[in-house]
């Protein structure tokens, strides 16, 4: 599934790298290339359980019911499912000339139940310039990139080797890459012609993710971004890497993790460097890191800490949300970490 999934190349490195040339962007965009729905189909045919707001608030401010991950399961499930009673906001996108609306529209239908859950936590709009192409968009697309802004990565999607991101484009395939240029968020989706199902639920959800953090911020860590993503991916639907994947895949990485002692991974999660031997640990150690916050503070309480962790820095986020030192939390962080890879 990681050939599916969704790349967020270099956050910091593209935002901080260039200029101060700002264009803005969408202003390009013809009315008839450029969709506003409602994103969401008919009222489904399964009955919803309406909570009131107290549930709801309830919901995202408790913890889940004991520290198991059975537990941690079932309170995020139960999140999601509450999440369905919300009414949809309206997302903006651009259509390359050869992608089938249908299926263009199915893709975000599938990403606006996603996001639902983030409804709960404030979100009502997306801070997101989003192209849906097909595979046979490429000259389309880098002309429509490049006149937004003259600095855009156009060689993200690759002509010679037919990949966009991490994934190797087909007709049948959805895939893309997301990125910030001059501060601004920009997502790229494929949407082949002959595209069915393929990957659409994990990849949605891991990318609602980063769409809500667009627009509340990456968080203060490097494995946040991607370890939120990857932790709603992989607890919220079954067709998505299992858990004993993505530790195999830690495992794997040239961080030697379980090589390490416990002090020496705190020091690397203290000083914030435990991403640097391998961008993939972002997304496998950063789902531990997950794990371990959404045992242990609410949904809410996570998401206070990774709005005010983007701006304020971390040690200054964990002790004025959680009302703890930022060094108990490493030393809880590690001791987790450290445990559920040995
Ligand atoms: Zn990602």
């Amino acid at each position: 599934m990681r050939a599916l999934g969704v790349l967020m190349p270099n956050l910091l490195k593209l935002s901080i790298a260039a200029c101060t040339v700002l264009l803005l962007a969408g202003c390009s965009v013809s009315p008839d290339s450029n969709n506003s729905i409602p994103a969401s189909p008919e009222a489904s045919e399964e009955a919803i359980v309406e909570l009131t707001q107290e549930q709801i608030t309830e919901l995202i401010t408790s913890l889940p019911d004991g520290k198991t991950r059975e537990a941690l399961k079932a309170h995020y499930k139960a999140i999601d499912e509450a999440a369905k009673q919300l009414e949809p906001f309206e997302i903006e996108y651009t259509t390359g000339p050869t992608a089938d609306p249908a299926r263009v529209e199915k893709v975000v239908n599938q990403f606006s139940d996603k996001l639902k859950m983030f409804q709960f936590l404030g979100l009502e709009s997306l801070d997101q310039d989003w192209v849906l192409a097909s595979e046979k968009d490429y000259q389309w697309w880098v002309d429509f990139r490049s006149a937004q802004d003259p600095s855009f990565p156009v060689e993200m999607w690759n002509k010679e080797i037919n990949e966009l991101g991490h994934c190797r484009l087909s007709a049948d395939i959805f895939c893309g890459a997301g990125n910030t240029v001059n501060g601004k968020n920009y997502q790229d989706n494929v949407v082949g012609t002959a595209f069915t199902n393929r990957g659409l639920d994990s990849v949605s959800r891991h990318e609602a993710a980063h769409f809500y953090q667009a627009v509340f911020g990456y968080g203060g860590r490097c494995w946040m971004a991607e370890g939120q993503a990857t932790f709603f991916e992989t607890y919220l639907e079954s067709s998505s890497r299992s858990r004993d994947q993505v530790l195999l895949s830690l495992s794997g990485s040239p961080l030697g993790i379980a090589q390490l002692s416990e002090s020496e991974l705190l020091g690397l999660i203290e000083n914030d460097q435990i991403c640097q031997p391998d961008s993939n640990i972002a997304y496998d150690l950063g789902m531990l890191g997950y794990e371990y916050l959404y045992m242990n503070f609410s949904f809410l309480d996570v998401h206070e800490l990774q709005v005010l962790s983007s701006t304020e820095g971390w040690n200054q986020a964990v002790s004025q949300v959680l009302g703890i030192e930022a060094s108990e939390l490493n030393d809880a962080l590690a001791a987790y970490i450290f445990a559920e890879t040995r």
